[in-house]
């Protein structure tokens, strides 16, 4: 008997009409129906941009800086797919046209194309195929692959190119093309408009690429009129139409919302994979506990771009996260630290807050208001929980209001301070100095020692190493270590990059003797929490500012 040979198959989902629909959820949904069939997903973003990545770029354009395990600074669709998909992405999964253009022009300056002109087809349409198939193997069923922007954006044509002639190389049967489309509803006619939509697939044909699934977002479900009429005049089958209406919790009932239509056996029957159930069981509970909170909890966020929704996107999805699962919905009061600053009257600001959590963050704009904020926290016995930037500010106001070091400070805030109790780490110093700031942090994940057993750090964890996520390049000055911990400032984790040198640690989890919750990491925790397996330092910090609401001891 001979076996077949093992072949990933491809889902590629583009969008059109306008942009801003959740093609990301919608993309992230899909995955989740299929890692629920038991299913090995990979899955990926093309970002027609030219940036290389977007870790130089700024919040307010872009949202948040998402980071893979693997140090990529990504789009922040990856953080949707991890936290639906519950599976790693890696540096494959982020590609934008800077990357792939760099890597043509690379080639072409190394004489890789023998002296061939060097053309949108096929060079780069090659590198984009290669990068998409390179996420397949032998270990992978399916790749799902997102095309960034909308269809008919000039900068997104190569990309569309290359799709359409992955198609043609690996047969139909192995490529499913999925378009999500904006059907809207006019108010003064009273309609629901397909027009635009029939437009958007009109374009991608145009292209060469024929949708064999329509998923339709629109405010509330589509009858089967219009349903048929799509299907009709898109040329998709009837029953590949598929409804993504708004959903009236939260996005994690989209995956159930798609399962509920049959969208798994269309896909499983489509690439072969019939007969696999979809168990929907976690996932379901999960959004139950969202639907029937028994309490709310008051958190503030004290950052800058804090009014930008997609800007410490993570950071709100950890603390929803880990609300859910002590039956919890988080109130999120976002402050913007500048106003805190500024702001006579600030601590009006925190009166009936259950616990304050500082982000990660670059610069001094807005850096005092996160100390004041840290500060009220450690004095009135506020549960606190400090990400990156939010660990250092917690050592400086140690520093400032407790060690009486008046002027500490980070050398990022003030390079001439004469406590410089953050600083650059050593392994920086040249990248600073040298100003090339693209992809140079000390990024991706690192073991952390859990040092004390008996620490509320070890407590949570549960473990002895624990494996974060980075993006920083100051550091807690080990110079100073002794003075905090005899204040009764405790260092329980820690990077040991060699055991028997422990002057060469990094610093990572700090947390405070006799506070209710005051603890800090210099990690990003919140790049590994899920919906359904929340982050332990954040559910600790959750349970921990309930308790203060509730007035309950510690
Ligand atoms: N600006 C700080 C650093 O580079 C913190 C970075 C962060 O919060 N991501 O170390």
């Amino acid at each position: 008997m001979t076996t077949r040979p093992h072949t990933t198959k491809h889902i590629v989902i583009t969008g059109g009409v306008v942009s801003s629909l959740g093609k990301g959820i919608a993309c992230a949904s899909i995955g989740r129906l299929l890692v629920n069939m038991g299913l090995r997903v990979r899955i990926q973003k093309l970002d027609p941009y030219l940036n290389v990545d977007p870790g130089t770029m700024n919040p307010f354009q872009h949202g948040e800086v998402y980071v893979t395990d693997d140090g990529a600074e990504t789009d922040l669709d990856l953080g949707h797919y991890e936290r639906f998909l519950g599976v790693p992405c890696s540096k494959l999964s982020t590609v934008t046209s800077g990357r792939i253009y760099s890597s043509v022009i690379q080639k072409e300056r190394a004489g890789k194309y023998n002296g061939g002109t060097v053309q949108v087809i096929p060079h780069v349409t090659d590198e984009i195929k290669g990068t998409i198939r390179g996420l397949g193997g032998p270990e992978v069923d399916v790749v799902i692959s997102e095309v960034g922007g909308t269809v008919g954006d000039i900068e997104g044509l190569p990309f569309m190119e290359a799709v359409r002639q992955l198609r043609h190389e690996i047969g139909s049967q192995n490529l499913v093309f999925v378009h999500l489309v904006y059907v809207p509803f006019i108010k003064a006619a009273g309609e629901i408009k397909t027009k635009p939509a029939q437009h958007s697939v009109q374009k991608l044909r145009e292209i060469g690429i024929v949708p064999d699934l329509l998923l339709c977002r629109a405010e509330k479900a589509l009858s089967k009129g219009v349903k048929d009429k799509l299907a009709l005049f898109c040329n998709v089958d009837q029953d590949k139409v598929i409804d993504l209406p708004d959903v009236p919790t939260s996005i994690y009932e989209v995956p159930q919302v798609l399962h509920k239509q049959g969208l798994h056996e269309i896909l499983a029957r489509r690439m072969g994979f019939e007969g696999r159930t979809c168990d929907m069981h976690a996932w379901d509970l999960m959004v139950g506990h969202i639907r029937k909170p028994k309490d709310t909890v008051t958190i503030a966020m004290v950052g800058k771009y804090i009014d930008h929704q997609d800007a410490y996107k993570s950071v709100t999805e950890s603390i929803d996260h880990a609300a859910y699962s002590h039956l919890l919905k988080a109130n999120i009061v976002r402050l913007e630290s500048e106003a805190l600053e500024k702001d006579e009257a600030w601590a009006e600001r925190l009166k009936g807050i259950d616990g304050i959590l500082v982000p990660g963050g670059f610069g001094k704009r807005g850096f005092e208001g996160k100390l004041r904020a840290i500060r009220w926290a450690r004095e009135n016995k506020v549960p606190y929980l400090g990400l990156c930037l939010g660990m250092q500010a917690a050592c400086i106001e140690f520093a400032r209001n407790v060690l009486g070091l008046a002027e500490a400070n980070s050398t990022e805030m003030n390079e001439k301070t004469p406590h410089p109790v953050i600083t650059v780490m050593e392994s920086q110093k040249d990248i600073v100095a040298a100003g090339n700031l693209g992809g140079t942090m000390r990024l991706g994940a690192y073991p952390c020692t859990i040092a004390r057993r008996s620490s509320r750090t070890h407590k949570l964890y549960a473990a002895d190493v624990v494996s974060e996520r980075h993006r920083h390049r100051w550091e807690f000055n080990n110079a100073y270590r002794a003075q905090y911990e005899a204040a009764g400032l405790q260092f329980t984790g820690l990077f040991m990059p060699d055991p028997t040198r422990p002057e060469v640690s990094l610093v990572e989890v700090i947390e405070l003797k006799d506070h209710p919750f005051f603890l800090a990491t210099q990690a990003h925790p919140e790049f590994q929490s899920t919906p359904v397996k929340p982050h332990p330092l954040f559910r600790g910090f959750l349970g921990a500012a309930y308790k203060r609401k509730k007035g309950e001891p510690e």
